[in-house]
């Protein structure tokens, strides 16, 4: 006799692995205000919590 599916194992299957919906928040930097990842540097001006973290252009000039 199978068992029954327990909601965990049918829900970890692989047809299941597809991403949700990435996290977005606003930009702190009031000059850019675009939409980036939560807890990450800006991806288009490199700030993070107010001061510029990273260079906006990947860095490596
Ligand atoms: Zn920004």
């Amino acid at each position: 006799m199978q068992h029954r599916t327990s909601r965990s194992r049918t829900r970890h299957r692989r047809a299941h692995w597809k991403a949700g919906a990435p996290a977005l928040t606003a930009c702190t930097n009031p000059a850019c205000g675009k939409a980036t990842l939560p807890h990450r540097a800006c991806q288009h001006c490199g700030f993070y919590r107010g001061r510029e973290v990273v260079p906006p252009t990947g860095g490596d000039a």
